[in-house]
């Protein structure tokens, strides 16, 4: 299968190249050139089907021309050594079992982020391609303000002929994540940048369309632009779906996706695209509410993003849109006939956390109350809801306890990671110190 561009100007790739290089070269994003949709029958055995399986026959449509049936079963199963279950959080009406909000648990895989699946998946897949590309070593670069450094760190971590390199800002993310992506060593080297997030970004940025730098070695990113790490996040809602038609709640669902950057919510209308039964989607965002404003004018006006509790969502021009956009051919209103928005400040996202513990004995993160909330104002007669827990609630221990009044466990995964030894590399915020800093890499 080949891919094309949202900007339309670059020629099309193949998905080995859409894989390695991340970005097309006319700065677009890789769309595939079309989706396959899955049989009615997949669909009426799907609730007796294991995650893994769901997930290969989905992969399969989307990778399957191009890479083997052996490897991709590999890939897949290697990825999803961890389960993501469908936990009942409230029944709103208290009447039978419709209008029931689910929490889709994301947090099981080994840095508790969603992430963990896209970053997994792409690593394996990058490394079935590595040799392909001339046995040349293929250098990730990830800016992080947190979460994604140490899931596509951890994801990487020992796979051969690649090296990570994780930019973060000196002393902006919480302990407990830095401990993720500065303690491992092998082929994964953080990067201390005396800035802030978006200085990271600019960073990365600068050095993808450098040509000193790209002569001198292969570059990719692992941000959610690439169509290794967005895809495989579509296993999650057929398994969601899979899990409520198991009890027998699969007529009109809702799908509540926590957004920051959309490649989830993004990768979920691929899967609507490809027969999954989903009625409709509610985008749920912190303040960052670029994509509300869209839906409700129309228009997109990118903003600097705002720091808010619901950090892993604070994103002023989210870089999915641009594919949301494409898959609806650039129409407002097919868009609009999906997905709905929500928009919530710290304020109300502290308050939906206490009331849900209060209420269920839910504990959310910051991340999911988003995503709750927008269930509970926007579900409708006859719905059954699920939203997107996206990350464990000891991530944010802090800001949690803080708010729920809780001193919540750290599972004895993150606690492991707090014993490791901190490694950085200092940087400046300078592009010139970066790049002098890659040029001496191999
Ligand atoms: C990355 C992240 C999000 C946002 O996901 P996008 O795919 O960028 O929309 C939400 N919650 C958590 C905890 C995250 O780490």
């Amino acid at each position: 299968m080949n891919y094309y561009s949202t900007n339309g100007k670059a020629p099309l790739a193949t998905l080995q190249k859409a894989v390695v290089k991340g970005l097309a070269e006319d700065k677009g994003l890789y769309m595939p050139q079309s989706i396959k949709p899955l049989p009615q029958s997949f669909f009426d055995k799907i609730h007796d089907l294991t995650f893994q399986e769901i997930a290969y026959q989905v992969a399969d449509c989307f990778f399957g021309e191009d890479v083997e049936a052996d490897a991709l079963r590999r890939i897949v199963n290697d990825t999803l050594s961890f389960d993501v279950p469908l936990v009942k959080v409230s029944d709103p009406k208290g009447e039978g079992q419709k209008g029931a909000i689910y929490s889709l648990e994301l947090f099981h895989g080994p840095t508790l982020a969603f992430k963990d699946v896209g970053a997994r998946f792409m690593a394996r897949l990058l490394r079935y391609f590595a040799p392909a590309s001339g046995g040349k070593k293929v250098n990730v670069l990830v800016a992080t303000s947190g979460d994604t450094g140490s899931a596509v760190a951890n994801g990487f971590l020992g796979v051969e002929g690649i090296h990570v390199y994780v930019l973060y800002p000196k002393g902006k993310v919480s302990p407990i994540q830095e401990c993720q992506f500065t303690t491992l060593g092998q082929n994964i080297t953080a990067i201390e940048v005396d800035g802030v997030f978006d200085d990271c970004q600019a960073l990365v940025k600068s050095a993808f369309i450098d040509k000193d730098l790209t002569d001198h070695m292969q570059l990719t990113s692992a941000n959610s632009i690439n169509v290794a790490r967005f895809l495989p996040q579509s296993f999650y809602y057929f398994y969601a779906y899979a899990q409520l038609k198991k009890l027998g709640l699969a007529d009109n669902v809702v799908a509540c996706v926590p957004s920051g950057n959309f490649g989830n919510l993004c990768s979920a209308l691929f899967g609507k695209r490809m027969g999954l039964p989903v009625k409709r989607f509610i985008a749920a965002n912190n303040e960052n509410d670029v994509f509300y404003y869209y839906l409700m004018t129309g228009s997109y006006y990118p903003k600097r993003s705002m720091q808010t509790i619901a950090n892993a969502m604070d994103v002023g021009d989210p870089s999915n849109f641009a594919r949301i956009y494409d898959l609806y051919g650039r129409s407002h209103e097919a868009i609009c006939a999906d997905i709905s928005g929500a928009t919530y400040t710290d304020e109300q996202i502290a308050y939906t956390m206490r009331q849900c513990l209060c209420e269920t004995g839910y504990q959310l993160d910051p991340h999911g109350a988003c995503g709750y909330r927008a269930l509970q104002e926007g579900l409708c007669e006859g719905e059954v809801g699920f939203f997107l827990e996206t990350a464990h609630p000891a991530k944010f221990k802090q800001v949690v306890d803080e708010i729920c009044d809780t001193d919540i466990e750290i599972p004895a995964r993150l606690q492991a990671f707090m014993q490791g030894k901190k490694q950085s590399v200092g940087m400046s915020k300078n592009f010139a110190d970066f790049k002098a800093y890659l040029l001496k890499q191999q």
